[in-house]
């Protein structure tokens, strides 16, 4: 797991230089700014009463069906509306067209089946981050954006850039990482890649939303520097690289304000020290007062989910006799329409075609699915799998059925729908929200890469009958399951059901026993050192049996690596239980008369592997992890001054084992003037064949290396040193620099 190769192994070929990534834009987005012009052109054509129609929509889920009426503004659906999210008016004598919104960020979400379509369903966002590879991210989301057209909505509700601050949120599959930079480059690639098809992006939910337990009241505590140097670095990346059109703000409360009517985080800090051009939509009934509009909420969205609808004409009730609530109406607008605009949404009105390429955009979803797979253990070759085994058992996680996806908003159906659906109703919202199955089963995939070899299955529901079957094969694979999804937390990070002690009886009946976990994030492993190999599937997509199987018998050579620390126990985490889950009930818009609160100053900006290097922790397996069928060995490892008050490093890498393969090389800042740090600065996906070797450039994002003052990033003067690192704790080369003292600006770049 630590064997680095040094210099010696690099061998003869060497390829051109890498693509810098950390800081450089790496695609070209729309130009939000741009269009900011023919907004206000609008803008001053703009009557009163036109102002408040772009200011609000409604939820558009088919059982909120008779709130229609209850608002006693809208007595059914507008003209053109379709099942989705939310639905906002276009303004026909200007041609703005209206506001079709729907779900993301795994592909266009399915909403209970209504609509009667279907939609490429793409890995967790997790498994995306497990890829490390922005390009990637930026394909999937142009395939998600044709995708979002062809099925007629204008708006894709993707982007989900919260740091994963505790495993345990039910919502860590639809999120990257717990790292800033991974995170923001991968939203960020995402976005620019959906907005490419003429349709808005989202990122969400603004700020902070770290767990679902008391998501709606629960107040998150932290203070201006740890925040702008994790969560908000993450966004202020994603915003950088992406230019989505519009940001959700979330649902919780932070420092005693909800997110969406939160001065500080809307006003202060996207708006003003970002200089933000898009607009504002609240999350989904996370709004109470026409006030928000004030602290820069620039759209309610499904208006008829929160107690009123408050971003109507009731804005210039409120605004009446004041020119700066009147001036703010105006900036409320003229956001949406720049957004309308700079995305060619204007030009390029929505119809729903029904014209997706399954074919294509399935090979984008099963491409992220190879990419993202983690080998976490292989001990003795157990993988991959030989083809002439006789005998394979294959054991548990419905895999007869297909894969395993996340629950809640998001939640997709691939063509022709889930192949398995279990209901737990865990939040109230019925099948919407139940343990669903994609179309790709890998038992079919095993038979169908092996049709000589004896495989049987059992569902693993009685630990007997698995043992026999195990006993007599050659190879026992078990696949385990953890179901997550928005509305609830995971109470810890055990396999439900049983699954720990099947797969431990099912280990000592076969010593060639592999484990297949299909989770949204990390698990408990108790039997870890008694099974021969692990890999980490995640919800792998609706191609990823296919993708699983060819792991396993080494058709493709896994590359994925962890985007999360993987705990050895819950104790490791800054809070021993998700706060307000011993006494608060799970569900999507849950009340609670008390009050909860979440302290993120224990942590501060010290999230995952950050945490676990301040506290000298050595975890399961390490944040940046994952195993290749081949060997790399990196070396010639050195920083230095890329330009004027920018650093970078530069390094080789080569493939030194027996198979084409690729590697994920991570450079970290690991001290300042000698106190021990741990910050992500730079990270390059290398595909590398047998022999190969390239030299890789990494440009630093200098905000990683400053901290946050208050006013400014300031770089203290001083020693800085990095290392060249496989994972967040094997470093295998160091190199140190001295940094003058700087003082950069909201984007990074040096003053003096
Ligand atoms: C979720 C959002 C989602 C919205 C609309 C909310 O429950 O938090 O992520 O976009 O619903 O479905």
């Amino acid at each position: 797991m630590k064997n680095i190769k040094g210099l010696a192994m690099i061998l003869a070929s060497t390829s051109l230089t890498g693509i810098a990534l950390a800081h450089d834009r790496q695609f070209d987005p729309v130009d939000l700014e741009a269009a900011v012009p023919e907004a206000q052109q609008i803008l001053d054509e703009m009557e009163d009463d036109e102002k408040t129609i772009l200011t609000w929509g409604l939820a558009m889920f088919p059982n909120m069906n008779s709130l229609f009426d209850e608002s006693g503004k809208i007595e059914e659906p507008p003209e053109g509306a379709q099942w989705g999210a939310g639905f906002i008016r276009g303004i026909d004598r200007f041609s703005v067209p209206p506001l079709a919104e729907t779900d993301g960020p795994l592909g266009v979400a399915y909403v209970r089946g209504i609509r009667g379509d279907y939609a490429t369903a793409f890995p967790a966002s997790v498994l995306l981050g497990a890829t490390f590879n922005p390009q990637l991210a930026y394909e999937s989301g142009q395939a998600m954006g044709a995708e979002t057209r062809a099925l007629g909505f204008g708006v894709l509700l993707a982007g989900g850039a919260n740091l994963t601050r505790d495993p345990r949120n039910g919502r860590t599959f639809e999120y990257i990482a717990e790292d800033p930079l991974l995170t923001g480059l991968m939203v960020g690639g995402q976005v620019a890649g959906i907005q490419s098809q003429n349709v808005i992006s989202t990122v969400k939910h603004f700020a902070l939303n770290g767990q679902e337990t008391g998501r709606n009241f629960v107040d998150v505590i932290i203070d201006d520097a740890s925040a702008r140097e994790s969560d908000l670095l993450a966004f202020q990346i994603a915003l950088e690289e992406g230019q989505p059109g519009a940001v959700m703000c979330a649902y919780n409360l932070v420092n005693g304000a909800k997110a969406c009517g939160n001065d500080y985080l809307l006003n202060q800090v996207l708006k003003q020290d970002w200089q933000y051009p898009g607009f504002v939509m609240s999350d989904w009934g996370a709004v109470n007062s026409v006030d928000f509009a004030w602290s820069g909420l620039d759209q309610q969205s499904g208006a008829q989910i929160d107690p009123d609808v408050f971003l109507d004409e009731t804005l210039f009730e409120a605004a009446a006799g004041n020119e700066a609530r009147l001036a703010r109406i105006d900036d409320m607008n003229r956001r949406v329409l720049t957004s309308i605009i700079a995305t060619g949404l204007m030009d390029n009105p929505v119809a729903r075609t029904m014209e997706i390429d399954y074919e294509a955009n399935g090979l984008l979803s099963l491409e992220q699915a190879r990419q993202g797979i983690v080998l976490l253990k292989n001990t003795n070759g157990a993988l991959p799998l030989s083809a002439n085994a006789q005998h394979i058992a294959v054991i548990g996680g419905h895999a007869d059925f297909g894969v395993l996806s996340g629950g809640g908003s998001s939640q997709v159906h691939g063509e022709g729908g889930p192949a398995l659906v279990i209901r737990h109703d865990p939040t109230g919202f019925g099948e919407a929200v139940s343990e669903q199955y994609h179309r790709s089963s890998p038992l079919e995939a095993i038979r169908s890469r092996v049709p000589e070899t004896f495989v049987n299955y059992r569902d693993g529901r009685f630990i007997t009958d698995a043992v026999m079957q195990a006993e007599k094969a050659d190879v026992a694979i078990v696949f385990a399951t953890q179901w997550m999804s928005e509305g609830f937390d995971q109470p810890d990070l055990s396999l439900p059901s049983g699954q720990d002690a099947l797969i431990a009886a099912v280990a000592a009946a076969n010593p060639n026993t592999i484990v297949v976990l299909e989770t949204g994030g990390p698990v408990d492993m108790p039997w870890l050192d008694d099974v021969a190999a692990v890999l980490q599937a995640w919800y792998p997509g609706d191609h990823g049996g296919k993708a699983i199987a060819e792991i396993l018998f080494g058709d493709v050579n896994p590359s994925g690596h962890l985007p999360l620390t993987f705990p050895k126990t819950v104790e490791q985490l800054p809070r021993p239980h998700i706060p307000g889950s011993d006494f608060i009930e799970p569900g999507f818009l849950a009340r609670y008369e008390g009050s909860l609160s979440i302290d993120y100053g224990i942590e501060g900006s010290d999230i995952g592997y950050r945490w676990f290097a301040r506290n000298e922790e050595e975890a399961l397996f390490p944040f940046g992890f994952g195993m290749s069928y081949t060997d790399f060995s990196m070396a010639n490892f050195s920083v230095f001054e890329t330009g004027e008050g920018h650093y970078g490093a530069e390094f080789d890498i080569a493939n030194s084992g027996e198979r084409a393969g690729a590697d994920v090389a991570q450079v970290y800042l690991v001290s300042v003037n000698g106190e021990t740090k741990r910050r992500l600065v730079g990270f390059d996906r290398a595909e590398l064949e047998v022999g190969e070797s390239k030299s890789v450039t990494i440009n630093f994002d200098p905000r990683i290396l400053a901290e946050w003052t208050g006013e400014n990033w300031e770089i203290a003067a001083g020693i800085y040193t990095f290392a060249l690192s496989t994972d967040a704790e094997t470093d295998v080369e160091t190199a140190t620099v001295s940094l003058p003292a700087q003082i950069l600006t909201q984007t990074g770049e040096p003053t003096n």
